[in-house]
């Protein structure tokens, strides 16, 4: 497969369109690292490597699990083919246990174990801090088709909540929260998308509470890439 033109450049990947085929893309997982809304910068050499092999791992076991997701194979250390899809505009975020912004918006202390699953969305615009919005909010400015849609965006949070849920916790970590991307395939499919990694989801040693996510780089925890290096570890470690 050869890169032909990029086509979008974001805070973690650059996207290029393929020569040999205009129904795949290359991701090209970068080494940047932002937070709070690309306020905070920095960068770790090797992070586009590890989340490349984090993502492909993960993506691989949901597919085993019936999940349709858009990741085709993996190309080198740092790229991956994709299949092209339309990527709805929303952030799917769900949470097992209460932090970062949940914590801060609805005053519920940092760790509390969420009574269920919580799945929400946000509108996926940098310009406007990409907002926490409601099922009216969707429908309201056509960010999905229909409800139907957004009762699947849900229902696939969830499924996908569950079986990394209990595999993370076969290997001593808890999955607090991630946030998700889908996109819509040329025949109308919702595929999983974009990327999961340690910079999309938090980790919890289990033992420890110790953060092993972009935690460590939001909060200058330090050993940012030993976190991620030991994650992909406990995902290859039978
Ligand atoms: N998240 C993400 N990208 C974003 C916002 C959040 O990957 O633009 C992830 C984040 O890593 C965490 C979950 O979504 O795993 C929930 O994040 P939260 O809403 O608490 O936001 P934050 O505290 O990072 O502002």
């Amino acid at each position: 497969m050869t890169k032909s033109e990029m086509i979008y450049e974001g805070k973690g990947k650059k996207m290029w369109s393929v020569a040999e085929d205009s129904d795949l893309l290359i991701a090209e997982f970068k080494d940047d690292l932002t937070a709070f809304n690309a306020e905070k910068r920095g960068s770790e050499s090797g992070k586009g490597a590890l989340n490349n092999k984090i993502s492909t791992a993960i993506f691989k076991l949901l597919k085993e699990k019936g999940i349709q997701t858009a990741l085709v194979e993996t190309l080198s250390d740092t790229e991956q083919l994709v299949k092209k899809c339309k990527i709805i505009p929303l952030e799917v975020v769900v949470r097992n246990i209460a932090t970062g912004s949940l914590s801060k918006r609805l005053g519920i202390k940092e760790g509390t174990v969420l009574p269920f699953t919580l799945v929400e969305f946000y509108y996926k615009d940098d310009a406007l801090g990409d907002p926490l919005v409601n099922d009216e909010h969707c429908l309201m400015m056509d960010l999905v088709k229909s409800e139907n849609d957004l009762d699947r965006l849900k229902h696939l949070g969830r499924e996908i909540n569950s079986i990394l849920f209990s595999f993370f916790a076969n290997k001593g970590l808890k999955l607090v929260d991630f946030k998700i991307e889908f996109g819509v395939d040329k025949d109308g499919n919702i595929l999983l998308a974009d990327e999961i990694s340690p910079d999309s989801c938090r980790f919890w040693d289990a033992k420890t509470n110790e953060k092993m996510d972009k935690d460590r780089f939001r909060q200058d925890l330090g050993n940012v890439k030993m976190a991620y290096e030991e994650v992909l570890r406990r995902i290859l470690s039978e």
